[in-house]
């Protein structure tokens, strides 16, 4: 069989993996959208490099955009067989794409109205609310831990990557001409002793691992914990009158702010201001996320036991209506705004950056990873100026981020997750999901640790899996 890099391949989104075997049938891992890489990003997402009608089978690890993303595209294209994910990533994708299709559709009518007076031709969206809707009609759930049959000779398996709800790393057992091939891909990895979630799963030994490598050349550092983060920008926007705005993932950044800042409440140290969480799609993944606790770790399910509802505190104000966010600009701070997208390259936080950048009473504070051509990105590179909806903005605002919260493993989190494999059986280990930098250090650290033959695709590379 072969194995082609279509995306997420020495960048961190757009992932994409297709397998061909030898009898023609083609499984694909992942379907991710290419987020955040400036001019490049429509043409990225428009060509999969594959034909969509040729896929016969797809495999979701988790419900992040960079990983689900292009689903509605595929379907449209011509996909028509089952997607296997976990129950939970099935529940999020269903609103995370409904919204991602929303997205799509808005940005061609903005696009086609500015085209119309250049007299250029209409473009299409990437996909409709149609188009998702029936992509989720093919989703496939499976539980962790079940061997589940896919097609003749290829069986799955999900193991909890703790990473966000529902977030799987995929096994499969491929039997072609009577030879088993086992194949494991990671997806994204999450973090030992995460706060809300439980730590990655060890896994069955491999042949051939796909692993991400976005943090695998650095530690996190282990400082100061995300609710005393949180209570120093708190603090320092009370004292300035100002507005602190908290780009954050809808799914899992937003969820892991609130127990943080439930945290405070319980801890009596909560400071009595209004928490707004401004963002329709991240209600919803607060209230999906509240309805899987078996997915908790220990900690959470502990804390559960004294206060029901650990996502929720005094001064939480949930913000449904556009009419309502705009409101949020003429209200005198202090407040703290909590809002998608993370990269703030889209979604409200983009206006609400719009409308307070310039003021140097208020903060910016980034809470994950951000593309570097991201508008997060640019800020935190320290740009004096960046255009937002095509006006310059003088950067005032202070900017600044809060690390601790990564969804992703560090090297340590990494390297613990690959102890359940013997190096010697490992054939070949394909890193992706990371920047190519990154991915040399981790490279060479993994060679020392008796893995010898490690492999960084480029995108669309494609090898055999003997
Ligand atoms: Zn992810």
């Amino acid at each position: 069989m072969k194995i082609a890099f279509h995306g997420a391949a020495q960048t961190v989104t757009g992932s994409k993996h297709l397998l061909t075997l030898k009898n023609g049938k083609k499984v694909l891992l992942d379907c991710g959208m290419f987020q955040g890489m400036g001019r490049d990003t429509d043409g990225l997402n428009r060509d999969f490099g594959f034909d969509a009608g040729e896929v016969d089978v797809m495999i979701l690890s988790h419900a992040h955009i960079d990983h689900s993303g292009l689903i509605p595209k595929l379907v449209r294209d011509g996909f028509t067989g089952k997607i296997f994910c976990t129950p939970a990533t099935k529940t999020l994708s269903s609103i995370l794409l409904a919204d991602s299709a929303e997205i799509q559709e808005s940005d061609a009518k903005f696009s086609n109205k500015k085209r119309a007076v250049r007299q250029l031709p209409y473009i299409e969206p990437l996909y409709t609310l149609e188009d998702a809707e029936r992509a989720i009609d093919l989703f496939a759930p499976v539980e962790y831990g079940v061997w589940q049959q896919v097609m003749d000779g290829v069986e799955v398996m999900f193991t909890d990557a703790g990473h966000i709800i529902g977030s799987a790393c995929v096994h499969l057992r491929i039997t072609e001409n009577g030879k088993l091939t086992r194949i494991s891909f990671s997806g994204d990895i999450g973090r030992y002793r995460d706060v809300i979630l439980k730590s990655p799963e060890i896994f069955p030994q491999a042949d051939y691992v796909i692993m991400e490598s976005t943090y695998g050349n650095s530690l996190h550092d282990p400082g100061d914990s995300t609710p005393e983060l949180l209570l120093k920008w708190i603090n320092d926007v009370i004292h300035k009158k100002g507005k602190l705005i908290l780009p954050a993932f809808s799914v899992g950044r937003t969820q892991e702010i609130l127990f943080a800042l439930n945290q405070l409440e319980l801890e009596n140290s909560l400071p009595d201001i209004t928490y707004y969480v401004d963002s329709p799609l991240s209600i919803e993944a607060t209230n999906v996320v509240k309805s899987y606790p078996a997915y908790f770790n220990r900690n959470i399910q502990n804390i559960m036991k004294t206060d029901s509802d650990p996502f929720s505190f005094r001064g939480l104000k949930y913000v449904k209506t556009v009419d309502e966010s705009k409101q949020l600009n003429y209200q005198n701070g202090p407040m703290v705004i909590i809002s998608a997208s993370g990269m703030a390259d889209a979604g409200r936080v983009k206006h609400h950056i719009s409308n307070n950048i310039e003021n140097s009473r208020n903060s910016i504070v980034f809470t994950g990873y951000c593309e570097p051509r991201s508008l997060g990105g640019r800020l935190l590179a320290g740009a004096t100026e960046v255009g937002i909806y095509g006006l310059e903005h003088q950067v005032h605002a202070e900017i600044g981020s809060i690390r601790s919260m990564s969804a992703h493993g560090d090297f340590e989190d990494l390297s613990q997750w690959l102890a359940s494999q013997d190096p010697r059986q490992v054939k070949k280990l394909f890193l992706v999901h990371g920047e190519p930098d990154v991915q040399a250090g981790f490279k060479k650290r993994l060679q020392r640790k008796g893995f010898d033959d490690i492999l960084i695709p480029e995108r669309h590379f494609e090898t055999g899996l003997e």
